[in-house]
């Protein structure tokens, strides 16, 4: 079936990277999904010889990884359009939602590392743009074995709360932290991820609101990882624990010292906002993928001599997923749109603190030079997470990207139960394509947090 893009701010270049990503994504990252979904022991994903590596590679090799690091890095960020790198990671979910997320989840300490005020840490961001082997695999490190939900409600007020606070603890002992403590099974690349957005308890009287972030390398003496996780849907992302015995941190890895950060304003709402909007495009496409095997089967089977597609309750149900598929598949590419051309406009540094990520990152160098002198920023963290603060558009513009993700997986497992009705006794077959987007778009609903508990914790900010 032919989609209608319907947006009109595709220009020739973007048309030529979506089909780029598109091709890489059924010749490359679908085949291996399938493959990889069927290995019985998860610890085979990563084998030495698998196919995750080459996904991993030949992405690399493509350049679709750079769409979110800065021109200034090496990336492609700031000088194609915002849209790209919602393109690619369309594409990616259409392909295989496991693998998306494993694509997309691997740039975070690589993109973040520009936010540095040290140029040895912000050259992370270029190191990654020019690896072509796949060997810098990043990871989002926040989850912990009795602290999931908590960090979704710690964007809210409740996140003050002393029992909210975070079992990984990082305790400043001269020019570096000490960290105790692990993150739970479900992070994504746990295992074979070579640097880490780490989230650390600094305060623990201030609950999930007394915590800093640290972009972390994960090759450092006491870490040590767990067995890879075996699951039922999303079964190429490899995940696993990351466990941390008195750790030796240099304090210059600390990107946010100043406890308090993980406040509802600039890494609450922001921060679930950006990782719930490119949640949100990766799922709506992935339903449309479920679609696009719903279609193909109605169009090529029969039933008592006639054609599947041409019974009218057949097509109705086809026609009411596709309505849900659109309508999924347009606000996700619209906030994830928005958000990246937040991220990418050049805009001067004072009107831009309230408008881009782009210059919260500027903002935050400066202010982090400064602390290094003064200790200025815990002012500046302190004025951004207590008290009534106005929104900034970026702060504003998180609920959107909840919202994106809340609607893009419960479309993409409406859409795959659908899919699994229309294809009766053939959906219960392993064999069958659908029953790996149902267990897939499963898992997408607690993935990011579970989506129940971020509409809950968003709630607070309508
Ligand atoms: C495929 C996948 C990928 C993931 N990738 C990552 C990753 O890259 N990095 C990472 O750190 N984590 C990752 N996670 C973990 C994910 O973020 C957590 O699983 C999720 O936040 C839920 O936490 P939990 O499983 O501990 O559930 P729990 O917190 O134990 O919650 C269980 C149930 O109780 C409800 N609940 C709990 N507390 C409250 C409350 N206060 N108010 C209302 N309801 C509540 C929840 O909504 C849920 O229904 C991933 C998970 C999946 C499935």
């Amino acid at each position: 079936m032919g989609y209608l893009d319907l947006d009109t701010k595709m220009d020739r270049k973007l048309e030529r990277l979506q089909q780029q990503a598109r091709e890489f994504g059924l010749q490359v990252v679908r085949p291996a999904g399938i493959a990889l979904d069927k290995l019985h022991d998860p610890a085979d994903v990563i084998a030495e010889g698998s196919l995750l590596w080459d996904v991993f590679r030949q992405f690399r090799e493509a350049g679709l990884h750079k769409t979110m690091i800065p021109k200034a890095y090496g990336g492609t960020m700031g000088s194609v359009s915002p849209l790209a790198a919602p393109l690619v990671n369309e594409q990616m979910g259409y392909a295989d939602g496991g693998l998306a997320v494993s694509l997309l989840v691997s740039v975070m300490p690589f993109a973040f590392a520009i936010l540095s005020p040290h140029r040895e840490i912000r050259r992370w961001a270029a190191d990654y743009a020019h690896d072509t082997s796949g060997k810098l695999i990043g990871c989002w490190a926040i989850t912990e074995p009795d602290h999931g939900t908590d960090w979704v409600m710690g964007t809210c007020s409740e996140g003050c709360h002393p029992s909210m606070a975070p079992g990984l603890t990082a305790v400043k002992k001269g020019d570096e932290y000490i960290v105790n403590g692990a993150k739970s099974a479900w992070v994504s690349n746990g295992t074979i991820a070579t640097h880490a957005v780490l989230h650390v308890g600094l305060d623990p009287s201030k609950g999930i609101h007394g915590s800093g972030l640290a972009l972390c390398p994960l090759d450092l003496p006491g870490i040590t990882r767990g067995a890879p996780l075996n699951k039922i849907g999303q079964r190429a992302l490899n995940q696993g624990e990351i466990f941390f015995t008195d750790v030796k941190l240099p304090k210059k890895y600390m990107l946010l010292p100043s406890p308090g950060f993980f406040g509802k304003n600039v890494f609450g709402h922001t921060f679930l906002g950006v990782a719930n909007s490119s949640m949100g495009v990766t799922f709506a496409s992935q339903a449309q993928a479920t679609l696009d095997l719903a279609l193909d089967y109605a169009g090529n089977t029969r039933r008592n001599g006639k054609l599947l597609a041409d019974k009218k309750d057949v097509r109705l149900r086809l026609f009411r997923m596709f309505a849900k598929v659109e309508a999924a598949r347009l606000l996700a590419r619209k906030v994830s749109a928005h958000f990246f051309s937040l991220s990418s406009s050049p805009v001067s540094p004072i009107t831009a603190s309230k408008a881009s990520f782009w210059a919260i990152s500027k903002a935050l160098q400066a202010y982090f030079a400064v602390y290094e002198k003064s200790g200025t920023v815990r002012n500046w963290s302190r004025k951004y997470t207590e008290g009534p603060e106005e929104p900034t558009p970026l702060m504003e513009w998180g609920k959107y990207g909840v919202v994106s993700k809340i609607t893009a997986t419960e479309t993409a497992l409406h859409v795959a139960e659908e899919a699994m009705k229309l294809f009766g006794e053939d959906a219960l077959s392993p064999d069958c394509p659908i029953e790996k987007m149902l267990r897939d778009a499963r898992a997408s609903t607690v993935e990011d947090g579970v989506n129940d508990a971020l509409a809950i914790a968003t709630s607070e900010s309508l």
